[in-house]
């Protein structure tokens, strides 16, 4: 049995509330904070921590902080990124919705760590109930002085408010969730400069994703050697690991970050749904190559999964069973990167498209000769020649699903239909 940390109250009722977070020791680590530490040390406490952004690059949170400039005089900005939207992946919605005051302590301790003065949650548009559950704990939080002017006494002063987005997959991406924000079209910066240095309205931003954020109330109440002691050398705490697929239990499952990919699917998802074996595992989101069942024993962690050939992302873990076709699930990861591409670039704009058409006559038996070849050229003049990551993102599927089922491939194309005899479409949740 695991301590959730992150979870921990959001099975009360009326977790939501101001009142439940208080009563559960919510805004203490504030109060700490702004009585016990000045900027610079809480930065310090971040690092030692070694927490890492939870938002799939998982790069070290207090080294972020550590680049946003020291000199006062320079106006910066906080933003937090609750664009979910990664196939598989709905675990920032959870925290929103059932404990959005832990987000917003986080929000108030890392703008305090950066001298910002202003801080935004950007938030997709179809993501109704979290909207209003963050700006009614929003208006509660400035209703009891967590937020405004002169923080529980302090000199310190914050202001926090909601942007909805369009419910673009690409404003998940930071510069493009800051052009959004500032009322643009939706799409990538070129970086450098990253926007530590120059980002929203051209100032100096700082962005972090939700689950990140939650993280820093517990890790200022109970230290950095605390945090730094859950999980792995190189991945600290817990990670909420998102299950979906072919699962008796699909949800939300907040684990130390380490914990093999076995436990979290036999013990905690209570395993495969039906007598069928397990053929394939996207461990991280639609966007991290797959594993299979001889790799169950990896550990859930970003060194690990590197190693292992694929990545953490957002620790989205969608398990297919032995009926899955690959064809099909390259399809649909395909149609939705093709999708959501913003544009901005051939290669992912043209290249996609390009690898959806294929994908669709593999699927419904009108392959042409040579179509397999031509999907590998396609991935591989993509593949690290866009504009932002999405280009790797959208060709990981096809090009793991290549390397693990090519026979699933060719036999698509000579027989014109599937080798799988009970096709059953993979159940994608999407956030
Ligand atoms: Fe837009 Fe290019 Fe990024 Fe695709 S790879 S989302 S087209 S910038």
């Amino acid at each position: 049995m695991y301590e959730k940390i992150l979870t921990r109250n959001c099975g009360l009722p009326r977790s939501e509330t101001i009142d439940v977070y208080l009563a559960n020791g919510g805004y203490e680590a504030l109060r700490k904070a702004l009585s016990e530490y000045t900027p610079e040390q809480l930065i310090e406490v971040v690092t030692a921590s070694g927490l890492r952004g939870r938002g799939g690059a998982g790069f070290p949170a207090g080294r972020k902080w550590g680049f946003m400039p020291r000199d006062p005089a320079v106006e910066r900005y906080v933003c937090v990124n609750t664009d979910e939207g990664e196939p598989g992946t709905f675990k920032d919605r959870e925290l929103v919705e059932k404990d959005p005051h832990q987000i917003i302590e986080g929000v108030i301790l890392a703008s305090y760590a950066v001298g910002a003065k202003r801080a935004f949650v950007y938030i997709r548009g179809e993501f109704f109930l979290g909207v209003k559950r963050w700006i009614k704990a929003i208006d509660d939080a400035y209703a009891r002085g967590f937020l405004g002017k002169n923080i529980l006494g302090s000199p310190y002063s914050l202001d926090l408010s909601v942007h909805r987005g369009a419910g673009a997959y690409i404003c998940g991406e930071e510069t493009a969730l800051i052009e959004s924000l500032e009322g643009k079209r939706g799409e990538p910066r070129k970086k450098p400069p990253y926007p530590a240095n120059v980002g929203l309205w051209g100032k100096p931003t700082l962005v972090h994703n939700v689950e990140t954020l939650a993280n820093i109330p517990h890790i200022v109440n109970r230290g950095a050697a605390w945090f730094a002691g859950i999980g792995t050398a190189k991945s600290a705490g817990t990670k909420i690991f998102c299950v979906s697929g072919h699962v008796r239990n699909r949800g939300v499952f907040e684990l130390p970050l380490g914990v093999t990919l076995r436990e979290i699917i036999e013990e905690h998802a209570g395993g495969m749904a039906s007598d069928k074996a397990l053929k394939a595992v996207i461990p991280g989101g639609a966007s991290t190559p797959m594993l299979t069942p001889d790799q169950l024993d990896t550990q859930m962690a970003f060194e690990t999964l590197e190693a292992a050939g694929s990545m953490l992302g957002t620790g989205a873990v969608v398990v297919m069973d032995e009926d899955t076709c690959m064809v099909d699930v390259a399809r649909r990861l395909m149609r939705f990167f093709a999708h959501e591409s913003c544009g901005r670039c051939v290669p992912c704009r043209v290249g996609t498209r390009r690898m959806l058409d294929i994908l669709e006559r593999l699927e419904t038996g009108r392959g042409k000769a040579g179509d397999v070849e031509r999907l590998r050229d396609l991935a591989s003049s993509i593949r690290g020649l866009t504009f932002c990551p999405m280009g790797d993102a959208a060709v990981n599927p096809v090009l793991s699903g290549l390397k693990l089922f090519a026979n699933e491939y060719e036999y698509h194309l000579k027989n014109k239909h599937c080798l799988v005899p009970q096709h059953a479409a993979m159940d994608v949740a999407t956030a």
